[in-house]
């Protein structure tokens, strides 16, 4: 990967004002940067994250503030690298979705500790990536850039469409091109370019970084390339949300799927800040991650004992999930066996059974990344992994109506009938 060093169109790094974000740190070596369109470390090349000034002082206050704030992610900007005046700029407002009180789904998994589907699919494009979207933005907006791109496997073409639409911006963006309908439709239609490449989400991503490193892409803002490390932080409110939706208590347990991993890592990195925040009480979780078995590199490395992720070729119905070379691999496995969790994976077929599981039980028409979450959940319970006795937080990170193909194959009318009640009787369904 290209490594770009500070190209910064503002004038000094000084002037940046990115709210408690104080500079970049690397995850590797912990070498300093200031803050910039910087995401490589140039001592070690390791991915760069955001470093902070965390407020201090009393707990209670801070809890205080975030309580009073707006219903959705700026509710949270003491915690974010956005400036302090973010609520009032032109953006979509994303999060504080609902947690949703599983009891039918846990009777049916038999789950006695509490249940809970944090459900992003209630974001403004449907999917946990406006969260990511909407730091990278603020981001740009200081840097200085004035078009919005990205590499996609497709809920993040659309998240950035829509926020460049709403905020100004010029957007670009690329995908590979044999996603589902609706990933392409919703990319598209908020009038921004949508480029689709022969090829899957890896080839995608490697076409960006050489896109950043030429004339052609500069003065560009790839959300999730040299925007990342800001980027990433915006996961972070899905672990702010689910504690503050407890009352501000940990959940034992949560379910999270992977395709790049940075959720996964931010969500950690999240609850985290909240303990050392005295926001709430210290007590161990557990995280677990969910991939498809047709794309399940960190499952398998996970069950070889491994450090390290070998690539694989995607092959599942799990679009959304389809890196077959994901960048925060390593640290989700540190993450998963330092908290006691796991990572796991789920066929095709568990994860349409997963889908109409959750729709059934709920009423929450996930995507084939959240058959894939709760399948690995379902699995990991059956197993005696998670314990059904401890409080459980499944992560939707998608809407059904965004992967219709997966299931419109096993669904559909009970019945056509003529317009008369004979007819109904028929039919059997009285
Ligand atoms: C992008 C995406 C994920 C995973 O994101 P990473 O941070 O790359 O692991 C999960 N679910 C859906 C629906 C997504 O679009």
């Amino acid at each position: 990967m290209a490594v770009q060093t500070v190209a910064t169109t503002s004038d000094s790094a000084d002037t940046v004002d990115l709210g408690p974000a104080s500079g970049l740190s690397c995850r590797e070596c912990g070498e300093r940067f200031a803050l910039g369109p910087i995401f490589a470390c140039e001592a070690c090349f390791g991915p760069l994250e955001v470093a902070y000034d965390l407020p201090s002082g009393d707990p209670e206050e801070l809890r205080k503030r975030i309580e009073s704030g707006p219903d959705n992610i700026w509710r949270y900007a003491p915690l974010l690298p956005v400036p302090a005046d973010v609520a009032g700029k032109p953006n979509l407002n994303p999060g504080f979705t609902q947690l949703v009180p599983a009891a039918n789904l846990a009777r049916e998994l038999g789950v006695t500790g509490g249940l809970w589907v944090k459900d992003d699919s209630g974001n403004p494009t449907h999917s946990f990536k406006d969260r990511v979207v909407a730091q990278a933005i603020e981001a740009a907006r200081a840097f200085g850039f004035t078009t919005l791109s990205c590499s996609s496997t497709g809920n993040l073409a659309g998240a950035v469409g829509a926020a460049a639409a709403r905020a100004g911006f010029r957007s670009c963006v690329f995908i590979p091109h044999d996603l589902e309908q609706g990933k392409v439709v919703m990319a598209a239609v908020y009038g921004g370019e949508l480029v689709g490449i022969e090829g899957n989400y890896d080839d995608v991503n490697r076409f960006c970084s050489e896109l950043i490193g030429d004339p052609a892409g500069e003065g560009w803002g790839f959300v999730n390339v040299n925007l990342r490390p800001y980027y990433a932080e915006g996961s972070k409110t899905l672990a702010y949300e689910i504690c503050e939706q407890l009352g501000w208590r940990l959940p034992d347990q949560i379910v999270i799927p992977i395709a790049s991993g940075s959720q996964l890592t931010k969500i950690d990195k999240g609850l985290q800040e909240l303990i050392k925040l005295g926001l709430v009480e210290d007590r161990p979780y557990r995280i677990f991650g969910a991939q498809a078995e047709g794309c399940s590199p960190v499952s398998a490395a996970f069950k070889a004992g491994h450090d390290v992720v070998r690539p694989q070729k995607p092959d599942t119905i799990a679009k959304s999930l389809a890196i077959g070379n994901p960048a925060d691999g390593p640290y989700v496995l540190d993450i998963c066996r330092r908290t006691g969790g796991a990572v796991e994976d789920v066929t095709d077929a568990e994860i349409v059974d997963a889908i109409k599981l959750l729709a059934r039980t709920e009423g929450i028409f996930t995507e084939t990344a959240g058959g894939t979450t709760l399948g690995v959940a379902k699995k990991l319970i059956e197993a005696g992994v998670i314990d059904p006795a401890l409080t459980t937080v499944v992560v939707n990170t998608g809407d059904g109506l965004k992967t219709l193909d997966a299931v419109a194959p096993t669904t559909g009318m009970s019945a056509v009938i003529r317009p008369n009640l004979d007819s109904f009787r028929e039919a059997g369904l009285a």
